[in-house]
């Protein structure tokens, strides 16, 4: 048995964050959404989608 391929929560809370909109502290998860980071409190109903991952782009040498 490997436990690699162990399913993870989708939810990750972040510690000591504050939410912007309650201001109350370790209620913001982050959620995946379709690859997309969304921070989500549980208090109310403010959500907002995070920076996009940066996904590295294949270096292009062009020849001259
Ligand atoms: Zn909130």
């Amino acid at each position: 048995m490997n436990g690699v391929t162990k399913k993870k929560p989708s939810r990750r809370f972040i510690a000591g964050a504050s939410c912007p909109s309650c201001a109350k502290i370790d209620t913001t998860y982050i959620d995946l959404r379709h690859k997309l980071e969304f921070r989500v409190c549980i208090r109310c109903e403010f959500e907002e989608r995070r920076m996009e991952s940066v996904s590295p782009k294949p270096l292009r040498f062009q020849p001259d």
